[in-house]
C-alpha cells in the first residue's frame, strides 16, 4: 500500500490529510497558518507536520508517493506563486522549497479552488466525470475547470478564476480585484447580501428580511424556503448572474456536470433551480444536458484534490 498527503493552505489553518493512493482518507488534522514575517514559517511547519505524522504512523519514506498542496492564490504549472492575498507570501517557489524541506520528496501545487474541483471529481459530486466546472460560492467566488480530467491552469495559474468574469458592464462599485461588475459581486455570499440590501432599499415591500439586522446569504435562502417573495427575487437575481455566466463558460469547457460548492451551497437543493433555469435559458443547445449538483466533500474537497494532484 502506498500513501500520499493532501495539504490545503488557508489564511488561518492548514488542513492536512493522509490518503492511500486509491483514495481512502486515513487521517486528517489541522495546524495553524503562521502568516507573520512574510509567512516564512508556513512551509517548514507543513514539512514538520508531515514528518511527525509519518513517524506516528510508522511510515517510511518509500511508502509515500508525494505531497499535493492547495494554495489560495494563482499557482502556475511549475508550482510558483507570484503573490498571495492572505498568506504573507510574495513570489514563492512553493514546489521547489517544500520538496527541499521534505528531503526531495515529490511535491505538486495548485490553486485552492482548482484543487477543490479536482477533489470533487475524484471523490465527491463529480465522481466518474472528466469534464466538470466547479464554482465555489464563499466570501468570494472561486472556480475550477476540468477538461478531459485535467485542471485548466493557464499561463499565469489564473485559469478558472470564474469569480472575475464581467457580468455587468454598468456596475459602479469595485470588486476586490479592482475591476467593476465581476460575478463575485453578485454570486458570492457577500454579493448575495449586497443584492438583498439594494433590493430592500428599492421599496418598502413586506419581507422577513427586514427583521434581520445583518443580512447574509443564509438569511436570504432561509427566507426563500419560507416562500418570502422579496427573498425569492434576490435569489432569482443571483441565479441569473451565475446561471448566465456558467452558460457562457459551458461553450468553452463543455462540462457534463457543474458542481456548486462553498458556504452558500449549504442552503441545499433549493439553490439549484435558481441557477439551472437561467443557465438553460442562455446555454447553447449542445450544452443543455449539463447537470447541476451540490458539492459533497465540504471542507475535505481541498485535501482530497491536493492528494489527487500527486497521484
Ligand atoms: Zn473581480
Amino acid at each position: 500500500m502506498k500513501y500520499c498527503f493532501g495539504v490545503d493552505i488557508g489564511g488561518t489553518t492548514v488542513k492536512m490529510g493522509l490518503f492511500t493512493t486509491v483514495g481512502e482518507l486515513i487521517h486528517k488534522w489541522e495546524i495553524k497558518t503562521r502568516t507573520e514575517n512574510g509567512g516564512e514559517a508556513i512551509l517548514p511547519d507543513i514539512s514538520r507536520a508531515i514528518f511527525d505524522k509519518m513517524k506516528e504512523r510508522g511510515l517510511e519514506r518509500e511508502d509515500i508517493v508525494g505531497v499535493g498542496v492547495g494554495i489560495p492564490a494563482p499557482v502556475n504549472a511549475e508550482g510558483i506563486v507570484k503573490n498571495t492575498a492572505n498568506l504573507g507570501w510574495g513570489y514563492k517557489e512553493v514546489v521547489k522549497e517544500l520538496s527541499e524541506l521534505l528531503g526531495g520528496m515529490k511535491v505538486a501545487a495548485g490553486n485552492d479552488a482548482n484543487v477543490a474541483a479536482l477533489g470533487e471529481m475524484w471523490l465527491g459530486a463529480g465522481h466518474g466525470e472528466k469534464n466538470m466546472i466547479m464554482v465555489t460560492l464563499g466570501t468570494g467566488v472561486g472556480g475550477g475547470v476540468i477538461v478531459d480530467g485535467k485542471i485548466l491552469i493557464g499561463a499565469n495559474g489564473a485559469g478558472g478564476e470564474i469569480g472575475h468574469i464581467c457580468v455587468n458592464y454598468n456596475e459602479e462599485d469595485c470588486c476586490g480585484c479592482g475591476n467593476k461588475g465581476c460575478l463575485e459581486q453578485y454570486a458570492s455570499a457577500t454579493g448575495i447580501a449586497r443584492l438583498a440590501r439594494i433590493r430592500l432599499k428599492k421599496n418598502d415591500d413586506l419581507t422577513v428580511l427586514r427583521e434581520h439586522k445583518f443580512i447574509n446569504a443564509k438569511v436570504v435562502f432561509d427566507a426563500v424556503k419560507e416562500n418570502d417573495k422579496v427573498a425569492i427575487e434576490v435569489a432569482e437575481e443571483f441565479g441569473r448572474y451565475l446561471g448566465h455566466a456558467l452558460a457562457n463558460l459551458a461553450v468553452v469547457a463543455d462540462p457534463s456536470v457543474i458542481v456548486i460548492g462553498g458556504g452558500v451551497s449549504k442552503a441545499g437543493e433549493v439553490l439549484i433551480p435558481f441557477v439551472e433555469k437561467p443557465f438553460h435559458e442562455k446555454a447553447f443547445f449542445a450544452n443543455q444536458e449539463t447537470r447541476f449538483v451540490l458539492a459533497t466533500l465540504e471542507n475535505d474537497a481541498g485535501i482530497c484534490g491536493a492528494a489527487k494532484l500527486i497521484i
